[in-house]
């Protein structure tokens, strides 16, 4: 069967009335890996064997006429910050080289139990602290669209891989765009649910407030299947909540009278000119289905960066305190009793000196007498930031604006620390005030892809997926990257 012709609602299909085997099509992607991996690296662990186990499974139910769960023999990609029982889940870090969960998280049990199929676990940034995967102990993903650049991050592997059609799914996370950044990077579509919709239980934290698991699809409506699968509440994540109804009946094609915000600070300077003639190419396609948009100006987005990076440095100084040597994880050996010096070997060894500097910023943020004047201030952003989107959500339906300023960049040629962080400009506000936001391919300008990014009220992924679905149908771009199966 010609796998790469056919859609993911096709395949499942075709796995569900015996047209083709579940396991024969999962020997084929991971054939696909073994030929094609070793030059993309969006894999750190393949798990082929438990993969073509789970697959049998599912053939076996469908030939004892059993009904298959909504995935139907799918198989989806984890993110390795994403625990799976059994299967090391690394966080791309030394520090978790050979840790293997005791514990599949909610979202995997879900995507389990919907008769998905585990492939194996994803390439990222380091604790997902990152926006280009560049920061992995395994050695960075290559861009599938173009050798030598990044396909962004952190959730780089899970987005190659389903550019590359090393898998048709894939789950990420996303604390401060790391699952919409490299969707838009690999020219595939990536959520961030609202926060809430979907459980943490099972992702290892990097900033709690701030991060949520997201699906990355090759269309819409692949998104909308693995959102649907994996959110609702759960009693294992005090912050997970009930609305949950994924509406997948809202992807139309036309957007009569829906009214979207263009917030001119995600078009500010420093977004590089390619990407600001797509980004108002597509919002002329979206005007012919029917959106109107109104350029608005958000006062506190200016000071949403500084916020960001405050928050997100102070939560994940706490959160990985964890990491002492003792526990699990790597531990060095040293003078028997000297708990000081092992803490320090196995924390000094184990983490990359992106984790570390923002284990230091993190700390300083939180100390005594600089509380009130960085991580208190921040907080009060926040706020600010969250009114003033609740007020402008009184009037607008959405918020639209390129996902990245910049096209995916050279690894030889990596943006220092700061100017790195400064590219999430546009992608951090969501995280900050718990909206759902999107990234669809809007285009190309010099090979490489450039997404375009809504945002929604909370829990309204359904306004999300039809402006995504309608301006992927008018743009009907052919998204397939060379040498892609
Ligand atoms: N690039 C951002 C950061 O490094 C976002 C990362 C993420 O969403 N995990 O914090």
């Amino acid at each position: 069967m010609d796998y790469k012709r056919l859609s993911v609602t096709e395949i499942r299909e075709a796995i569900s009335s015996r047209e083709t085997s579940c396991e024969d099509y999962v020997s084929f992607v991971l054939e696909s890996i073994a030929k094609r991996d070793k030059k993309t690296r969006s894999y750190i662990t393949v798990d082929a064997e438990g993969a073509i186990e789970a697959a049998k499974a599912v053939d076996a139910k469908v030939r004892a006429g059993r009904k298959l769960g909504k995935l139907g023999g799918l198989p989806v990609a984890i993110k390795d910050n994403i625990c799976t029982y059994g299967i090391r889940t690394t966080c791309a870090s030394k520090i978790l080289e050979r840790f293997v969960p005791p514990y599949d998280a909610t979202a995997v049990i879900r995507t389990k139990s919907e008769d998905g199929i585990i492939l194996g676990k994803t390439n990222m940034d380091e604790f997902a602290m990152g926006n280009s995967t560049a920061t992995s102990y395994f050695g960075p993903v290559n861009n599938p669209w173009m050798d030598g650049h990044t396909p962004g991050g952190s959730s780089g592997g899970s987005a190659a891989a389903v550019a590359m059609g090393l898998a048709p799914l894939a789950l990420g996370s996303d604390t401060g765009g790391s699952v919409r950044c490299p969707a838009s990077f690999c020219g595939v579509v990536g959520v961030k649910p609202t926060y809430g919709l979907v459980s943490r239980y099972g992702l290892i934290a990097y900033a709690s407030s701030l991060e949520q698991i997201g699906p990355i699809g090759k269309t819409v409506s692949d998104c909308a299947l693995l959102l649907d699968v994996i959110a609702g509440p759960d009693s294992r994540d005090s912050t997970s909540v009930a609305p949950t109804n994924v509406n997948l009946s809202a992807l139309k094609r036309e957007l009569k009278g829906l009214k979207v915000g263009v917030p001119k600070e995600w078009l500010g300077e420093g977004t590089q000119r390619p990407v600001t003639r797509t980004f108002w190419r597509a919002m002329d396609k979206l005007s012919e289905v029917g959106a109107t948009w109104t350029e608005i100006s958000v006062d506190s987005l200016s000071l949403s960066l500084a916020a960001y990076y405050i928050i997100a440095m102070a939560e994940a100084s706490s959160n990985l305190a964890r990491y002492d040597g003792v526990r699990y994880g790597l531990s060095h050996e040293t003078t028997a009793g000297d708990w000081n010096a092992i803490y320090s070997k196995t924390r000094s060894n184990g983490f990359g000196a992106e984790v570390k500097r923002r284990i230091m910023l993190g700390s300083y943020v939180l100390s005594a007498g600089y509380y009130e004047a960085y991580y208190l201030k921040a907080q009060k952003i926040r706020t600010l930031l969250k009114n003033e989107f609740a007020r402008l959500l009184r009037k607008f339906d959405l918020f639209a604006g390129p996902t990245m300023p910049v096209l995916p960049f050279r690894f030889d040629k990596l943006p220092s620390p700061l100017e790195s962080y400064r590219i999430d400009v546009n992608t951090i506000a969501a995280n900050l005030t718990g909206l759902p936001a999107i990234s669809v391919p809007a285009g190309f300008a010099e090979g490489l892809p450039i997404g375009l990014q809504f945002h929604a009220a909370p829990f309204r992924e359904d306004l999300l997926f039809t402006a995504a679905h309608a301006f992927e149908s008018a743009a009907d771009l052919r998204m397939l990257p060379p040498g892609a199966s």
